[in-house]
């Protein structure tokens, strides 16, 4: 029997079930591949059939840059406040429509549904904040240093945006992105997650509803590098903004040079949480199980690297392992603590990294295996007194393994924390405000979080140092990303005249 053909799929079931779009979005028609070519979406949970989405060629890809070539002019001319009433239509709408869109995710993506609606909460934040910043944009005037001339800084949207995105976080980081590039004037061509298209086309569903004219927002889906292919070689395409692995992440990088497009890099992290012995212990726990295990680990801003003063190293690890052994696992719409993993090369990197981390002479706290409940599935895993050259010290995990080992020096726990090609976010817990100072300034991160987790939002400028990428996403830096600066130099002579 073909479980296809017979089992409805789940997804059919939403309160609006024309949110499940199975086409690509591409000059405001719902596009199929022209040779039918489709790719399956599967519940993480489960394994079960969701879908097929269309599967587009390079040339069908590339049709979506020539639709937002031609909408670029109209829409950058538009004034900012007629754009911002687009934007706002598109936050209500997705505010409405807030339960089906988490239900969405957490079927295709396996997020703990109270995740998913957190993720839509701040999926919308941008939109809202870039519809407001959407009007603040320009003018600035400079203050001559030439006795006969008037000078002006106009900032230009820079023409189409590429946005490619992952799975992580499905619907957040083409907000992230889009919002803050259709406020600034550009149109948008979004290639998102094999994993996670529904997600995206429901957003470009609601876009159309919100009325967006034809070409300004365009998802397109299929294999990444046919879609994306001719996107990075059109020279048309004038910023690319990526959230993804470092090793895609440079690779587009490396593509856009010969068209010399404007790039955001949002990369992998190794995140380290440092734990001083005055920092209050109890807040700590409760603090490291969220930055560990949020998103079942599947996170950016994910703790890698467990750094804890020697005095309450015993002690912290016993209390945080005991916390982790309570975690619920199950499936994201049980509402659990954590949910599946994304797919099987996920589940492979926990397997590794633990096994690698054991015979580097590390001691296993609780979990350390595949999770009964289903392939996908891993235990949520404490390794204490993990050696410095395990792979877990260097690689993002992405999972939920937690690595732990104690530090006995302020400066060498900053050595430490600093020595890794990453730079995201930093987590201190630490009692004392001159310590904090020092290691904010000595933390080579784009990001310091002292005595709490959740420190990202709409106004505040998201990035990473180092290999974690280039620019910043949110705040008024977000949309800046988008834009050029024209400088324009008027000589006082010609008005003198008249
Ligand atoms: P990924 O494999 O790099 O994929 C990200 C996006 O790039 C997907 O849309 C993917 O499409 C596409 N892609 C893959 N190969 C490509 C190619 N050759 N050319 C053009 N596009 C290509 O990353 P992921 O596994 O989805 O996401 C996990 C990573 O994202 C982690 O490293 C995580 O740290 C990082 N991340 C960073 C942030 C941040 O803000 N810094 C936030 C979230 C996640 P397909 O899916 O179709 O292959």
């Amino acid at each position: 029997m073909n479980a296809r053909a017979t089992t409805p799929s789940p997804i059919s079931h939403l309160a609006d079930p024309t949110l499940v779009r199975s086409f690509a979005y591409i000059n405001g028609r719902w596009q199929a591949a022209g040779d039918g070519a489709a790719f399956a979406v599967t519940n993480p949970a489960d394994g079960s059939f969701l879908g097929e989405v269309a599967s587009l060629s390079g040339d069908e890809s590339a049709r979506a840059v020539d639709a937002a070539h031609a909408a670029f002019r109209r829409w950058s001319a538009l004034l900012p406040q007629e754009r911002a009433k687009i934007l706002k239509r598109w936050h209500q709408l997705i505010v409405d429509n807030r339960e089906d869109l988490s239900i969405l995710m957490t079927l295709e993506q396996g997020k703990p549904i109270s995740e998913a609606r957190g993720e839509m909460d701040y999926a919308v934040s941008f939109i809202e904040f870039y519809a407001e910043e959407a009007k603040r944009a320009n003018i600035q005037s400079v203050t001559s240093h030439l006795p006969d001339a008037e000078m002006e800084l106009w900032m230009e949207p820079v023409g189409v945006a590429a946005l490619i995105t992952p799975w992580n976080f499905p619907s957040a980081m083409i907000t992230r992105k889009a919002a803050a590039a259709l406020a600034a004037g550009c149109t948008v061509v979004v290639h998102p997650a094999k994993e996670t298209p529904y997600s995206a086309l429901a957003l470009a569903e609601l876009a159309e509803r919100a009325g967006f004219p034809a070409g300004v927002f365009n998802v397109v889906t299929g294999d990444a590098p046919v879609i994306c292919g001719p996107w990075m070689e059109d020279a048309r395409v004038r910023a690319v903004s990526f959230t993804g692995s470092t090793p895609i992440g440079k690779l587009l990088y490396r593509q856009s040079a010969d068209t010399v497009k404007r790039m955001v890099l949002e990369l992998g992290g190794h995140a380290p949480f440092i734990l001083f012995a005055d920092a209050d212990l109890d807040r700590a726990v409760d603090e490291a199980i969220k930055a560990k295990f949020a998103t079942s680990g599947e996170d950016c801003l994910a703790v890698n690297r467990f750094f804890i003063e020697r005095p309450v190293y015993d002690q912290f690890c016993a209390r945080f392992a005991e916390r982790v052994r309570q975690l619920t696992v199950g499936n994201g719409m049980d509402d659990p603590d954590i949910g599946p993993l994304m797919n099987e090369g996920a589940v492979l990197k926990q397997e590794d990294h633990v096994a690698d981390a054991l015979a580097k002479g590390a001691e296993l706290l609780t979990g350390g295996a595949r999770h009964a409940l289903g392939p996908l599935f891993y235990q949520p895993t404490v390794l204490k007194n993990v050696s410095a050259d395990a792979k877990i010290m260097r690689e993002e995990t992405f999972g939920p393994v937690a690595a732990i080992v104690p530090f006995d020096t302020e400066e060498d726990v900053i050595t430490r924390a600093n020595a890794t090609e990453y730079g995201l976010v930093a987590y201190v817990h630490c009692g004392d405000a001159r310590r904090v100072y020092r290691l904010s300034r000595a933390l080579q991160f784009g990001m310091v979080a002292v005595n709490r987790t959740k420190v990202t939002g709409a106004p505040i400028p998201f990035g990473g140092m180092k290999q974690s990428g280039l620019g910043r996403e949110g705040a008024n830096a977000g949309m800046r990303a988008f834009m050029d600066i024209k400088y324009v130099c008027r000589d006082w002579a010609d008005y003198a005249q008249n």
